[in-house]
Formats: structure tokens, C-alpha cells, sequence
């Protein structure tokens, strides 16, 4: 049964619904900082019009009209100073990026979903990044593809543009923040697309600090993507390559060996990976440090390395602990061909 709409107005004239959409929307912003969010914005359904259809809001919500977009920052020093210094910690940047600031996000967007869903509109949260369909899946030709992309609804929303590494970019925080979604029936008014300076100026840093050569710039593997009036051009990420690191953490270098992990399994310079690589790869490396494994967490250079132009001087970089202990990878004669999947030690 429809629920009866709470909002005061909805049901007169034009000049009436117009009210009430200012009002909701000046409501939702409010409650969103409330909960602790930096950032928050709204995209209308017309921008997604160029999505595949699974992942458009309305896929999730049929009654859809706006999409909620909101981010949380990260702490600087959480950023910057992970694996640095004499203590080379990771376990802060692990529990709060994963755990503490995911369920910020979480509570934020429950609040949010309750306070539309009281006011009479369906209103459906979504997850933060981290679960994907890692195979094609029907009418989604792409891998490693989420059911709802919170970096294209920051984008949607006007807080974000993207950056050569396909990643969400926001003029206030460049790449250190965590973004959720939330998908109403509420007819919240969309905010503008972001539309000042780029965020992006292709320095390459983010290209040339990945262990795993996952993002490829070349101009003709160029994805393209429509958001609303705007189309964006970002480069071709191979996510086996990026989860290699990122999900199984099978690069030390990106953060497991300051938590200890000594071995360390690089994919094949070229060509592609398939799942039997990739899990054996994963089981070869746990089998040998099987305590130390579940204990580590890989950082993402891409996104550590990446300051927006008019940040930089602001904004302090990680030291590029990769590049540096990637010299002091030690392979074995056996392991040592580039086309194969090679097993190395990394020395301190
Ligand atoms: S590191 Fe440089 S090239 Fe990569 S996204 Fe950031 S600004 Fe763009």
C-alpha cells in the first residue's frame, strides 16, 4: 500500500511542491551533517541516462528520483603517515578507512533512509565500495563491477569529477575521502555538476606508482562515460590486476609489509589475468605466511599519491614506499620471467 506522504504540501500546486522539495532537501543536507558528513549532494535521474541499466538507480528502487550522494574525510595523518616512521603502522589506516569511517558512512545513510522513509518517501541505502560482481554479469559486460558506483554518484552529484585513474576527485578533500549513496522517491532538486578547474592535470603519478600496472593511459583505451551534460574520459583500469594488490593483498610493498608480510606474488607484466592465477596466487602467498595474512591491508597507491593540482603545497604527499622497496625485491632464478606470475621476497 502507498505510504501516505508526511511532507506538508506535496499534494497542492506547483509553487507548493517546489517548497517542499527546497524544504526536503535543506532537511536531508542538515541531517547529513549532523551525522558527521563533509560533503553532500544530490543528482537527478536524467543524469544516469547513459548508464547500463543495472546499475541506474531505478534498477534498485523503481519509484526513484534522486540520488543522495555523501562523503565522509579522511584524518590527513591517517593518509599520509601510514607505514611511516618508526612505528610503520598500518592498523589505524586499515580501521578506520574500513571500519570506523564505513560505519559513519553506514549510520549517516540509515539515518537518512529513516528520516525520507518517515516523511512517506521509499527510500533504499546503499553499500559502501567493496563487494562486486567480479564476472560479466547479464546485461553488464564489464568485471569487478559494483551493483551501484558511489564514485559516479559523487560525480552524479556534483561533489566529484574524475581523475585519469577512474577515481572520484572533490575540489575540498581531492582523493581523501569515502563516499555512500542513498536512492530516494523524495523529489530532491539536484545540485549542480561540478564545473570548475579540472582535478585532474595527467601528472601520471597515479599510473606510475601502481606495483601492478593496472591502470593503462593509452589514448585508445580511453573509457568514456555521460553523466548528465558532461562526458568524462578515464583510463582503462584492469581490476584483477588492482584487486591483486588491493583485495588480496599479494604486494606487500602497498602496506602487508609493514605489518610483516614477507612474500610477496606479482601478476605477469602483460596480458590478462584469469581467476585460476589470481586464487592461486592468493592460497600460494597465505599458505606461506598463514597468521600474518588476515592481518594486513593493502593502501592503494593510486589513490595515496594522487594530489589534485590546486591542493598541492596543501596537501602532503605519502612517501612512495612502493617505488623505493620494489628495488629491494629479491626473486629466485626459477621465478624471475615477466610473463609468468613471479614469487619475491621483500627485503628490509
Ligand atoms: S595522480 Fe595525477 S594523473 Fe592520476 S588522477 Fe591524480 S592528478 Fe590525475
Amino acid at each position: 500500500m502507498e505510504k501516505e506522504k508526511k511532507t506538508e504540501g506535496w499534494n497542492s500546486n506547483t509553487r507548493g511542491k517546489i517548497a517542499v522539495m527546497q524544504k526536503l532537501k535543506d532537511e536531508v543536507k542538515k541531517l547529513a551533517r549532523e551525522n558527521r558528513m563533509d560533503l553532500v549532494g544530490v543528482a537527478s535521474l536524467d543524469r544516469y541516462d547513459h548508464a547500463p541499466e543495472m546499475v541506474r538507480p531505478q534498477a534498485h528502487l523503481p519509484e526513484a528520483r534522486a540520488v543522495v550522494s555523501m562523503a565522509i574525510r579522511y584524518p590527513d595523518a591517517m593518509f599520509v603517515n601510514a607505514g611511516d616512521g618508526d612505528a610503520e603502522s598500518i592498523f589505524s589506516i586499515e580501521t578506520y578507512q574500513n571500519v570506523v569511517i564505513g560505519k559513519c558512512l553506514y549510520n549517516a545513510a540509515l539515518r537518512l533512509t529513516r528520516f525520507l522513509e518517515d516523511e512517506g518517501w521509499k527510500t533504499l541505502p546503499i553499500m559502501v565500495s567493496g563487494r562486486w560482481r567480479v564476472h560479466p554479469y547479464k546485461s553488464i559486460s564489464t568485471n569487478w563491477c559494483a551493483d551501484f558506483s558511489n564514485r559516479h554518484a559523487a560525480v552524479a552529484a556534483g561533489l566529484a569529477e574524475f581523475g585519469l585513474h577512474a577515481l572520484a576527485i572533490t575540489p575540498q578533500f581531492g582523493m581523501r575521502q569515502r563516499f555512500i549513496s542513498v536512492i530516494t522517491e523524495a523529489p530532491l532538486e539536484a545540485d549542480p555538476m561540478y564545473s570548475g578547474p579540472s582535478l585532474c592535470d595527467k601528472c601520471m603519478l597515479c599510473i606510475k606508482s601502481c606495483p601492478v600496472k593496472s591502470i593503462d593511459p593509452s589514448p585508445e583505451k580511453l573509457e568514456k562515460v555521460t553523466i548528465g551534460s558532461r562526458t568524462f574520459e578515464y583510463a582503462k583500469v584492469d581490476h584483477w590486476r588492482c584487486g591483486w594488490s588491493e583485495q588480496i593483498n599479494n604486494i606487500p610493498e602497498e602496506g602487508p609489509a609493514f605489518a610483516g608480510q614477507k612474500i610477496g606474488i606479482l601478476p605477469p607484466d602483460e596480458g590478462e589475468i584469469d581467476d585460476k592465477q589470481f586464487l592461486s596466487a592468493f592460497y600460494a602467498k597465505n599458505a606461506e605466511e598463514p597468521f600474518q595474512a588476515p592481518m594486513t591491508h593493502a593502501m592503494g597507491n593510486c589513490m595515496r599519491v594522487c594530489i589534485p593540482p590546486h591542493l598541492r603545497g596543501k596537501q602532503k604527499p605519502p612517501r612512495n614506499y612502493c617505488r623505493q622497496m620494489m628495488k629491494k625485491r629479491s626473486f629466485s632464478k626459477t621465478d624471475a620471467s615477466p610473463k609468468e606470475v613471479r614469487r619475491y621476497e621483500v627485503c628490509s
